[in-house]
């Protein structure tokens, strides 16, 4: 007979996650971050207010629940990720929670404090060289202490439920009107899958955008239809951006893929910091670039209606990259073009593009 891995102590842990889904992290909708007359609205889904500060806190908590009710988490199990990014920082507060031993491996060039982040929630981490070694390594680490390899890569999309309990529901909950576009990144990819998942379960009109960064491949698997299309390239842009298309992301089930240029995402992100007091990551500013763009073309055809920009992290991580003008000019970015163009369009509502 199978050892019976429904412990108490799972029952506990299923408990404390299910109580951080229900009430702990639903995040708050701000309203009116830009808006055209009274006909054209931009809110944001601000995922910074998560208590580890990024979208990454609900897929590392639907992990750890596909892993605990399959039995393949149980009291003691080491938890394994391949991660330098939020992923990591979720995933440390969320063992700590639930008293499980866990390791993070890492690109060798992370940045040390990210190091000591995950050290100060009692984490191990692993530093590998080169990046894209880091899956392999991970479940080798798994399989070598009888640990349990989370991969959000491979498992996102079964760990994720699109029916409740999800960004796109809470959004609709927490709009008066359905909105016309919903615009997140991509990067498992599976915010924009659940999105549409959602959108069709509920019968709303809203579409989904996803706005995708320089070097990424969804933007050209989407548009010519190969899902095996793979740049095999890095984003600068971090949380999206994929140099292979992931398996949680479906091109048939969003509406639209904007590329974005990476000057334009870190002049949106500025844009939105220094004129809308609203502080957020770079891939924020992607999606943000993406749906003023939108909004220009919903403005040309006379479309009234909302667009909803899912806010993946914070400014808190960047603060000494990509909000640092030094630091921006050493790696070439010049957003200064940008910033005119989103500054022209919300004066005269013109897209100079
Ligand atoms: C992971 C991430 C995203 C994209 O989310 P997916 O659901 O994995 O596609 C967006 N922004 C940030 C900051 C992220 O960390």
């Amino acid at each position: 007979m199978a050892e019976r891995f429904h412990s108490d102590w799972a029952r506990t842990a299923i408990a404390a996650l299910r109580e951080d889904a229900a009430s702990v992290s639903v995040t708050p909708l701000r309203r009116d971050i830009e808006r055209f007359g009274e006909s054209i609205r931009i809110h944001l889904k601000d995922e910074s207010a998560q208590p580890t500060g990024s979208l990454k806190h609900r897929l590392v908590r639907d992990l750890l629940l596909h892993g605990l009710v399959s039995g393949d988490i149980r009291e003691g199990t080491t938890v394994v990720e391949a991660t330098g990014g939020g992923a990591a920082v979720s995933l440390g507060y969320f063992a700590q929670m639930l008293v499980l031993p866990f390791v993070a491996v890492m690109p060798a060039r992370t940045h040390p404090a990210q190091v000591e982040a995950i050290e100060r929630f009692g984490g191990r981490c692993e530093l590998v060289d080169p990046p894209l070694a880091i899956y392999e390594t991970a479940a080798r680490i798994a399989e070598e202490q009888g640990g349990h390899y989370l991969d959000m890569f491979g498992r996102a999309e079964a760990a994720t439920d699109w029916r409740a309990g999800n960004v796109t529901g809470e959004v609709l909950a927490q709009c008066e009107t359905e909105p016309r576009w919903i615009v997140c990144g991509a990067g498992t990819g599976i915010t924009s899958a659940t999105a549409g998942r959602h959108l069709r379960y509920v019968g709303a009109d809203t579409q989904v955008a996803v706005a995708d960064p320089e070097n990424s491949s969804y933007f050209p698997s989407w548009a010519t239809g190969y899902a095996g299309y793979a740049t095999g390239m890095p984003s600068r842009i971090p949380g999206i951006g994929r140099p292979r298309v992931e398996p949680a992301f479906n091109a048939e089930i969003v509406d639209a893929v904007v590329p974005v240029p990476d000057a334009a995402s870190v002049a949106a992100m500025r844009y939105l910091a220094e004129r809308r007091g609203a502080e957020f990551g770079p891939s924020t500013g992607t999606c943000f670039w993406a749906a003023m763009e939108l909004a220009s073309g919903m403005q040309s055809e006379g479309v009234a209606g909302d667009l909803v920009v899912v806010a993946g992290d914070g400014k808190q991580s960047y603060r000494s990259s990509f909000y640092d003008d030094a630091w921006l000019s050493a790696k070439g970015f010049d957003i200064e073009p940008h910033l005119r163009v989103l500054e022209e369009f919300a004066a005269s509502g013109r897209w100079t593009i």
